[in-house]
């Protein structure tokens, strides 16, 4: 590395572990507000758009769980990172036909939404256990909490949540984790939180072991803590605002 690049990447190294501390800081002050004691919520830095050369900066700060939303991206960083031994987490709209590719590098799938999804991965997941000996994958119950279809960020409708966690819990090679949902733009984050809690605590009442909750970004992390979120998807906060690339 040159000079100019080096002084570069200590600038860049100091400012992810300021953003770092700074979310590390606000997950510890609402889970304390929240009168949360024990385990601390898990924090999934989402790097999408974002370079691999920034994922091995967080690795170096502490940062286990990493979150990619589109397969060829997290494909490439996560063969590119493997040494690393982060866990990736899946956590975009997902094509049954990318399952194939996503259980080669994915610890969790936030994203389930469908049976046809889960058929997929069932299937791609025992083909890669057969090959390669990995484990099974972590599946959330992605939720629409979304009352305008127009506004739909996929997710399935909480009416149909009973039904795929009895297909996923049955299925072999996937755990059925618990549930995830992403706020609805313009909408109050508390309620539909509270919204998500609820559908959890049904759910942990048929499949007690599924108690997993996934909510809260950078904007609405101190939210989804007071409604029980296990699981933190924390992008700009620490990584700043997304280039644009295609
Ligand atoms: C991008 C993304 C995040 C992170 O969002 P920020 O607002 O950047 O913190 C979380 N969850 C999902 C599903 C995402 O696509």
């Amino acid at each position: 590395m040159d000079e100019g690049r080096a002084v570069e990447d200590a600038a860049r190294v100091a400012v992810l572990s300021e953003r770092l501390a700074a979310v590390r800081r606000r997950i510890g002050s609402a889970a304390e507000a929240a009168g949360r004691t024990g385990d601390l919520p898990t924090l999934i830095v989402v790097t999408k758009f974002h370079p691999a050369e920034d994922i091995r900066r967080l690795a170096a700060l502490g940062v286990r769980d990493v979150g990619e939303n589109r397969d060829q991206e997290a494909a490439r960083k996560s063969t590119e990172l493997a040494e690393l031994g982060l866990k990736w987490h899946f956590v975009g709209q997902l094509q049954s036909k990318k399952a194939k590719s996503v259980v080669r590098y994915a610890h969790a799938v936030h994203s389930v939404d469908r049976l046809q999804l889960v058929d997929g991965l069932e299937r791609a997941v025992a083909a890669e256990q057969d090959k390669t000996g990995r484990g099974p994958i972590d599946c959330f119950i992605q939720v629409s909490l979304d009352d305008d279809a127009g506004a739909h960020r996929g997710g399935a409708a909480p009416a149909d949540v009973p039904v795929l966690a009895a297909r996923l819990a049955s299925a072999d090679g996937l755990v059925l984790a618990g549930v995830m949902a992403v706020a609805p733009l313009g909408g109050r984050p508390a309620e539909s939180f509270e919204k998500l809690a609820a559908i959890s605590s049904r759910l942990t009442a048929d499949h007690p072991s599924a108690t997993a909750i996934s909510a809260g970004m950078s904007q609405d992390l101190e939210v989804a803590i007071r409604f029980g979120a296990t699981h933190l998807r924390i992008g700009s906060d620490i990584l700043g605002s997304r280039p644009t690339v295609g």
